[in-house]
């Protein structure tokens, strides 16, 4: 691991290793804690290079607030970030990062600051919005990490980074908490264990209102009412907000219709906590993935008609850009052409009852649910599929299609990357010999023709290595994917199974 005070070292260290590799970058204050941890791991995990920065920002710290105590561990955190396999922290001095006082500074639209914890910390995100997009530059990452503990800051920064066209993926690292339920914060440190036993009444709240939700409350004041009454028994606790917002915009909600951020903020003694629910009520999402040939697109299909779900066909998306493409005049490499046509394309998928073609897909208003199963864009559907700039808005597209919910979606990186909050992930496969089996016998069937076992076994196995590889959406199993061997399992068994596990997690009898 290395250890870069100056903007030069780390970005020479960057661009020395920079060629085509993802870099992921996690922002943090130090002290680093368990909820610091899961964003490593995840960006260890999906990144070629990482960097985590440690910097208590003064810009973001009020007159009366805590710059001066704010916990400072270098060491230690090092050896974490070492411990999780970072190869680069970036930890600069104030000096090295603010060249001129006054800076430049990023201000976040007045909606978005002046609720939560905004109308009580004046400057705060004015200043968490400069020293992002300050870090951004000097990392230029792939993707950048950042905690829904600190949901405004989230809502910010990804309002930030599409309104000044930053060119980095932002990901949302759930709430770590102690086995109390308390979120973890490295301001935990201040609160004597007395107060840190109070202080467990926050979660305790959010938990209350959750509850509440889930049996059917949707209107804010009952909501916000329940987390007060609940505070309130704790008198050491002084509230200073309970608000629900919509956690993109930030808007005050006068009632939940999908989604709505539920969040506090408390004094306990003189440390200020924060936490936050995300209080959902859309239709659940079904993600499968897993490797090619275990029957995942058969499975998701049945499973789309049993539960009464949209087969969200990502490939038929594909398949209906390449088709516009070919009906074009444009070239099949010609990318930035291509992104700016898909950029203006509307592309419906609509559920049918045909078995054979369960989704209906129209593009610009034309109905090409058959055309795009054409020899001619099957040969060619890859080509558009690799490209990054078609993918980027497709997936976007496709977690529109989520706000609602009600989906079934099958993929490579669905629970991983596209809706990594799906209800229920599951990752289909099957053994290599068991895949070269069913190929071998579809073969049979449809071109009464032998075909070499081995040699089959041998190019699934390529391919899977190749798919788990891929620069554009590898396979990826998410961590809290529910696993299916379908060895030995016809179709239906399968769909069985994952009725049932759909069933046993909505409780429907
Ligand atoms: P901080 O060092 O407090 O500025 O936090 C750095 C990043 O870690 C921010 O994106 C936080 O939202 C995130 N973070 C802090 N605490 C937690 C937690 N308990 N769970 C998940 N993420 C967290």
């Amino acid at each position: 691991m290395r250890l870069f005070t100056t903007i030069a070292g780390l970005r020479s260290a960057i661009d020395r290793q920079r060629q085509d590799r993802t870099i992921g970058l996690f922002p943090t204050m130090g002290a680093l804690h368990s909820g610091h941890s899961l964003a490593i791991e995840r960006a260890v995990k999906e990144n070629d290079i990482v960097v985590v920065s440690i910097f208590v920002n003064p810009l973001q710290f009020g007159p009366n607030e805590d710059l001066d105590q704010y916990p400072r561990q270098l060491e230690t955190d090092c050896q974490l970030c070492e411990r999780l396999g970072v190869k680069l922290v970036f930890a600069p001095t104030t000096a090295e990062l603010y060249e001129h006082k006054p800076t430049v500074a990023v201000v976040p639209p007045t909606q978005m600051i002046s609720v939560l914890c905004g109308q009580f910390r004046a400057g705060h995100f004015e200043g968490v919005a400069t020293i992002v997009t300050k870090l951004l530059n000097i990392v230029q990452p792939t993707t950048a990490y950042f905690g829904e503990k600190d949901a405004q800051q989230l809502a910010i920064v990804r309002r930030l980074i599409a309104d000044l066209n930053i060119p980095v993926e932002i990901k949302a690292i759930p709430i770590v908490r102690e086995a109390s339920g308390l979120a973890y914060s490295s301001r935990n440190q201040y609160l004597t264990p007395e107060e840190k036993q109070r202080a467990l009444i926050l979660s305790r709240s959010l938990q209350e209102a959750q509850k509440f939700f889930e049996s059917g409350v949707r209107d804010a004041l009952e909501l916000i009412g329940i987390v007060k009454q609940k505070l309130t028994r704790e008198s050491q606790v002084k509230v200073q907000y309970v608000e629900l917002v919509h956690p993109d915009t930030l808007k005050p909600l006068e009632k939940i219709e999908e989604v709505g951020l539920l969040a506090i903020a408390c004094f306990v003694g003189s440390t200020r906590l924060i936490d936050n629910v995300i209080l959902r009520s859309r239709a659940p999402i079904i993600a499968i993935d897993g490797p090619a040939g275990a029957g995942k697109s058969t499975v998701t299909r049945r499973i789309a008609r049993n539960l009464d779900l949209l087969y969200l066909d990502t490939g038929a998306m594909y398949r209906a850009v390449t088709w516009l493409v070919m009906g074009s005049e444009i070239s099949l490499s010609d990318e930035p052409t291509i992104a700016e046509l898909v950029s203006k394309a509307k592309i419906e998928l609509i559920p049918d009852d045909s078995w054979e073609f369960p989704t209906s897909v129209k593009i610009n208003g034309e109905d090409v649910t058959r055309a795009i199963r054409s020899p001619q864009v099957t040969a060619n559907v890859s080509a558009i599929a690799a490209m990054v700039s078609v993918r980027q808005q497709l997936v976007k597209q496709q977690q529109r299609w989520g706000d609602r919910g009600g989906v079934v979606v099958e993929g490579r990186d669905i629970g991983t990357n596209v809706f990594p909050d799906a209800e229920l992930k599951i990752y289909l496969t099957a053994s290599v010999g068991e895949r070269a089996k069913r190929r071998a016998k579809e073969f049979k069937d449809t071109q009464q023709q032998e075909i070499d076992i081995e040699q089959l076994k041998k190019e699934i196995q390529q391919r899977d290595d190749r798919d788990s590889k891929r620069q554009i959406a590898p396979l990826k199993k998410a961590s809290d994917a529910i696993e299916i061997n379908t060895d030995g399992l016809t179709i239906e068994e399968v769909v069985q199974q994952v009725i049932s596990l759909y069933e046993q997690k909505f409780s429907i009898q």
